[in-house]
């Protein structure tokens, strides 16, 4: 069966994933909490480019944030509450754009990073606790 009498190694899943939580505090949400950076949603958010299946018929499948909120398309975090911030204070050409100087902007990015911080610390310990 492995010709080499060794299984394939693969690196563990929550390495994996602590990575991607990691890449999406550092690569997206702190930028736009200390620049007013673009929110581009799933575009932009290394999570979603390995988990979402926009078409599959299990949208978010083996997502972490996913696992620990138990809702699909980021549902239960602050990041959806961000986005309905933006879409009832801020009009279509700021859309997804860090406010600065908006309390509301600040304290929702804020939030996304701490939650996400959170996400991380959970698999980077095995999952072993739900809250
Ligand atoms: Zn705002």
């Amino acid at each position: 069966m492995y010709p080499d009498g060794q299984p394939e190694q693969k690196a563990p899943l929550n390495e994996q994933d602590a990575a991607l939580l990691n890449q999406s505090i550092k690569e997206k949400w702190k930028p736009m909490r200390d620049e007013g950076g673009e929110n581009r949603g799933c575009l932009d958010c290394p999570l979603c480019g390995e988990y979402r299946k926009i078409l599959g018929s299990k949208p978010c499948e083996d997502c972490p944030i996913r696992a620990y909120t138990g809702e699909i398309w980021c549902q239960a975090t602050p990041c959806h509450d961000y986005g309905l911030h933006q879409e009832s204070k801020h009009p279509d050409d700021n859309r997804g754009r860090l406010v600065l100087g908006c309390k509301e902007c600040e304290t929702l990015c804020q939030k996304e990073i701490e939650f996400l911080g959170e996400v991380r610390e959970w698999v980077s310990s095995g999952r072993k606790e739900i809250k």
